[in-house]
């Protein structure tokens, strides 16, 4: 941990017990008045911490709070995966200014840690269904002075929201509840309920531009369940699958949720794909050697195949 980084931990989980202490409300409620006193001036932190002080900050004290509460459909992001989602559409798109999507925006810590990776060069939409979750995500993202519009909605009914050059998203997995409007989708399950997350993937397409990529946080057993043949021949119609990479299972705390992260490129006229599909297991992210074998190989397929 850096000090400054601490040091507004710190204050901002004692800013929170303070209000949740005078005011009848859960830890995370609190945190966003906080927040919200903060963005208002009521609040100010000593000195001048740097946007990713303040997001890692919030992230913490988000954490506590979700640790309070147990939201199991509502698992933030670890930083490492963020920095890491980060670090791959730095490598693959290569537009001056970038546009990014995440329909599933949570508390914003993935969108927030892949702009701030990034610099000044993006602007970005985030979709949340959750009000606590998306309010949260809006005052970070003011407070880090990241220019985000937030749509409080189901990401899969119709967006307000241009294609984008990017997708990136920590997908909700399971079964979707609305069979009426899963109906409209192609990835709808032919025998009974669909999968969210294939419908979240079919949307996202839907909103990027053609040659753009899209960056999925997936359960490592995407292509294994039984409506995987039907999301194969999805793929290969709309998009060029780029990578598909296993992550090491200490990020997670059920070994059951294992997770992968799925590139993809949608499909544009005079686009190819690459020759291989880069296929590679992420080693544990703590270890600095094993992390730069690993870029390495990313490095090389991509100059091989792009
Ligand atoms: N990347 C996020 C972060 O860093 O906080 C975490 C994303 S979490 C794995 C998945 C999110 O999808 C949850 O916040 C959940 O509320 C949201 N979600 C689930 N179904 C949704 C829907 N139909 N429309 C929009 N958001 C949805």
């Amino acid at each position: 941990m850096n000090s400054e980084m601490e040091k507004l931990f710190y204050w901002l989980e004692s800013e929170t017990t303070n209000i949740q202490q005078q005011e009848d409300l859960s830890y995370l409620e609190s945190l966003l008045a906080a927040t919200d006193k903060w963005l208002d001036g009521d609040l100010r932190p000593e000195g001048t911490p740097s946007k990713e002080d303040i997001r890692k900050a919030i992230q913490l004290t988000v954490l506590k709070g979700m640790q309070e509460n147990v939201q199991p459909h509502h698992q933030m992001t670890p930083d490492a995966l963020g920095l890491l989602i980060g670090y791959l559409v730095d490598l693959f798109v290569k537009e001056e200014a970038i546009s990014i999507l995440d329909p599933a925006v949570g508390t914003g810590n993935l969108l927030l840690t892949v702009m701030n990776h990034l610099g000044d060069r993006t602007r970005a939409a985030g979709v949340e269904i959750d009000d606590l979750l998306i309010r949260l995500a809006a005052n970070t993202g003011n407070l880090v002075e990241q220019p985000v519009m937030f749509y409080l909605q189901d990401a899969l009914q119709p967006l307000l929201i241009d294609p984008v050059d990017a997708v990136v998203s920590d997908l909700p997995v399971g079964y979707y509840p609305h069979d009426d409007h899963a109906a409209e989708f192609e990835l709808k399950g032919e025998e009974g309920m669909s999968y969210a997350h294939h419908l979240f993937i079919e949307q996202s397409l839907k909103h990027t531009k053609e040659g753009g990529y899209l960056f999925f946080v997936v359960p490592q057993a995407l292509f294994e369940s039984p409506q995987a043949p039907q999301l194969h021949s999805f793929l290969k119609a709309n998009a060029h699958i780029q990578s598909v990479m296993e992550l090491p299972s200490n990020l997670f705390k059920n070994a059951g949720h294992a997770k992968g992260i799925l590139v993809l490129q949608k499909k544009k006229e005079g686009l190819r794909a690459p020759k291989e599909v880069l296929l590679a297991k992420v080693p544990n992210m703590s270890q600095p050697q094993s992390m730069s074998k690993f870029f390495m190989q990313v490095n090389a397929w991509f100059k091989d195949n792009k």
